[in-house]
């Protein structure tokens, strides 16, 4: 055969008249008379090619391994095509099966399964329509993030996965180790002796990039991390994951202000990148599972996120006559159903809230001047919740000695963190943003294990 063309190619250029080999997998199969449909998927775009096969010019067994699910290739010729469906249709010249189907087995032959089936399946599910688009988005969206970064002279910089510390605050960590749990050697004062285990010391999986990726900044100007993180959290929510990919820009001499600014453009881009690039695929998960979607999205785009402190936070939720299920006070942290009333109710629109109490943010934060508040910033996003958690980073060497000692962090895991701003420390931002809550804003679904390929959570690691 041919060279293979894509079938997107040949939608985004059709050459009527033209023969074409492409190469994928039988959605469905359907016959009139002497003339058998089949539409063909090859993973590049959401929309099949028809193929059209008179039943005459091949044998009845090849015809009869034509199922549902089945690998092939054809040549054939371009023509336009009859049917109000189509504008164009592949006349099947030739023939070939890579891969049979057997119909009995093949769950995927029925539409309309659950999303919670589907889960069940996940080495299948990519198949689908909704997968397919919800995979061919989240490249879009990972390739857009380089893209802007790289646009704007951010460096890519890769953070360890393998940590020593787990001063990172942010959540469980998992473990790693090559000691043999049916024989762990012990110290004389039975602990856990890791100096024999692989690095010396006790190691975990990181939780963030954060630290690192400041010593980047802090010499680079402006980096990002884009990887994956781990958080062994107990949380079986439809927001949580235990592996997670995390975009992580640190940029120096930004404050809380530049952070915010960079990161309302830098989502407001991505949102944009993604409409130009996968509308169909957008326009498909819009029209089976959620309505509003794409106007969401446009909305977003047009929209200028609030800016609002958390003690402004705290008097709206005092003022308004919601019942909520937890109380609501200064000092506390922002429950779910509080962020959900102000961006969904109050505001109807993203929104940044900053400068939380220090007690419940992590060393790193910069002191206010009114020693009780950090420059914090989250951004909450309508339906989604939390998306982005950064601050303007605590740069007084002074300072921030002082918060490692009063929240009892040992020095042995901090101090290459401390010297920074010692050696030419300067004013500088960051924040967090998981790539996954920016897909579940994006594609519109509700639970995060279907925006990621093979997600792992608490007692699920199949696939
Ligand atoms: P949450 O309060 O929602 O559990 P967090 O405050 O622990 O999140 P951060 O430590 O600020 O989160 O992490 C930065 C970003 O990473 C979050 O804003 C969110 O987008 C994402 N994120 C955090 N934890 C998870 C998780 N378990 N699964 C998927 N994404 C996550
Ligand atoms: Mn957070």
């Amino acid at each position: 055969m041919m060279k293979r063309v894509k079938i997107k190619e040949i939608f985004s250029n059709p050459k009527l008249n033209t023969t074409y080999v492409v190469k994928g997998w039988i959605r469905t199969h359907r016959s009139i008379k002497d003339v058998h449909f089949l539409s063909l998927n090859d993973g590049s775009t959401i929309n099949n090619l028809q193929i059209v096969i008179n039943e005459k010019e091949f044998s009845k067994d090849l015809i009869r391994n034509l199922t549902t699910g089945a690998a092939v290739g054809i040549e054939g010729l371009l023509v336009e095509s009859i049917g109000k469906e189509q504008s164009v249709e592949l006349l099947a010249k030739r023939i070939e099966i890579y891969g049979l189907c057997d119909s009995k087995e093949y769950p995927l032959q029925k539409k309309g399964h659950s999303l919670e089936f589907l889960r069940t399946i996940a080495h299948l599910r990519l198949r689908t329509n909704t997968f397919g688009a919800i995979m061919r988005i989240r490249h879009t969206v990972s390739f857009a993030i380089h893209f802007f970064f790289n646009q704007k002279g951010f460096y890519y910089m890769h953070t360890p996965i393998i940590t020593a510390s787990d001063c990172e605050g942010a959540g469980q960590m998992f473990r790693v180790t090559t000691l043999d749990l049916k024989n762990i050697p012990y110290t004389k004062d039975g602990e856990v002796d890791f100096s024999q285990d692989f690095f010396g010391k006790e190691t975990k999986l990181t939780v963030s990039g954060q630290l690192e990726g400041e010593l980047g900044a802090l010499a680079l100007g402006e980096i990002y991390t884009f990887g994956p993180t781990f958080r062994a959290e107990n949380s079986n929510t439809p927001r949580h994951l235990a592996e997670f990919w995390m975009i992580e820009p640190e940029m120096a001499f930004y404050d809380i202000n530049d952070n915010m600014d960079l990161a309302e453009e830098f989502i407001k881009f991505i949102i944009k990148y993604t409409l130009d690039n996968n509308y169909d695929d957008l326009k498909f998960l819009n029209d089976k599972y959620d309505n509003e979607l794409i106007s969401r999205l446009y909305n977003v785009l047009s929209t200028n996120f609030e800016r609002i402190t958390y003690t402004k936070a705290i008097e709206i939720l005092l003022n308004s006559n919601e019942k909520f299920e937890f109380p609501v006070f200064w000092g506390t942290d922002l429950q779910t159903e509080h962020e959900r009333f102000i961006v969904e109710k109050y505001f109807n629109k993203p929104v940044f809230i900053t400068d939380y109490p220090k007690e419940i943010k992590p060393f790193y934060m910069k002191l206010n001047d009114d020693g009780k508040t950090v420059r914090a910033v989250d951004l909450i996003f309508p339906k989604i919740g939390e998306i982005i958690g950064g601050s303007q980073r605590e740069d007084d060497y002074n300072k921030l000695l002082q918060r490692i000692k009063e929240m009892n962090i040992p020095m042995k895991d901090v101090w290459w963190y401390l010297e920074t701003r010692k050696f030419g420390s300067v004013p500088h931002s960051g924040f967090g943003l998981g790539l996954e809550r920016l897909l579940l804003f994006i594609t519109g679904m509700s639970n995060i294990r279907d925006v990621i390929p093979f997600p792992r959570t608490p007692k699920n690691a199949e696939f």
